[in-house]
């Protein structure tokens, strides 16, 4: 029987359906042994206003608390936080931290890559001269930068920006500049971020009938040494357990003979 534990959860404390307890709730119900809540950050986006995300984070990381004594001895609880790559936070707080992109900015203008088709399309057509091609590279290189500004222990969602893919084919992902721009980013965070993630969130959402990322980056992260976690990227209790037992099938196929789980004592490799 597999370990359960799913590090990349959000609650109503940003775009969740579930508040912390009831995910930790779910978490018991479905048998897992240790859950790590993963607020988002706040982001460089002007609009947001990074006062207003401090104090609510401060309510998060409260209540997380109180549920890591409140059910010590049934659930290991873990805080940890989704940061936005290139913010400038206090990180001592959390016992983990997953570094991601999902904005990028061009021309003062900030956009989401995961939003909407609709967002993306824009996106390409305004900022990017209609090339799909020029916006995998600004993202790639996001990835690549992310190192520079923060240390991180998971990198998250990896090929982020394939997201619609299923939707609308936008992305030639053999193509030699997209795979270039994708090595590139792993050149970047390589001996930097020390693992990965396999993320189910586009799957409980009903964008995608696989994990991110593709299998050709699996391999290259296996080939690379990075760790494997298994994630779901949960906004929503009734999926923390979506697709597991297919990550692990993919994982394996890719090379990995185990994933890693935190404990108290740090990340600890378990068999797949
Ligand atoms: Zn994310
Ligand atoms: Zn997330």
């Amino acid at each position: 029987m597999m370990i359960l534990q799913n590090l990349h959860t959000h609650s109503t404390f940003c775009d969740g359906k579930h508040t912390p307890r009831e995910m930790v709730e779910f978490a018991l119900a479905k048998g897992f042994s240790s859950l790590g809540f993963s607020s988002h950050s706040c982001s460089n986006r002007p609009d947001r206003i990074k006062s207003v995300w401090l104090e609510r984070n401060e309510a998060y990381r409260r209540e997380v608390l109180s549920l890591k004594e409140e059910y010590r001895g049934r659930l290991d609880i873990f805080l940890g936080l989704e940061v936005e790559a290139g913010i400038d936070i206090d990180f001592t707080p959390y016992d983990y931290l997953i570094g991601a992109v999902h904005l990028l900015e061009r021309n003062g203008e900030y956009f989401e890559v995961d939003s909407s088709l609709a967002i993306t399309e824009d996106a390409i057509a305004r900022h990017f001269g209609g090339s799909p091609l020029d916006y995998a590279e600004a993202y790639f290189r996001a990835v690549a930068e992310m190192p520079e500004t923060g240390r991180y222990d998971i990198l998250a969602h990896f090929d982020l920006i394939t997201k619609f893919e299923e939707q609308k084919h936008l992305f030639d992902e053999n193509h030699p500049r997209y795979v270039r721009a994708a090595l590139d980013a792993l050149d970047g965070v390589e001996g930097k971020i020390p693992f990965f993630e396999i993320n189910t969130g586009a799957i409980s959402r009903g964008y995608r009938t696989t994990p991110y990322p593709a299998m050709r980056w699996l391999r290259e992260f296996k080939r690379r040494g990075f760790g494997a976690v298994i994630t779901t990227d949960c906004h929503n209790g009734e999926w923390l357990d979506c697709a597991y037992e297919m990550s692990a099938e993919l994982l394996r196929s890719a090379g990995f003979t185990e994933r890693f789980v935190l404990t108290k004592e740090g990340f600890i490799p378990t068999k797949l």
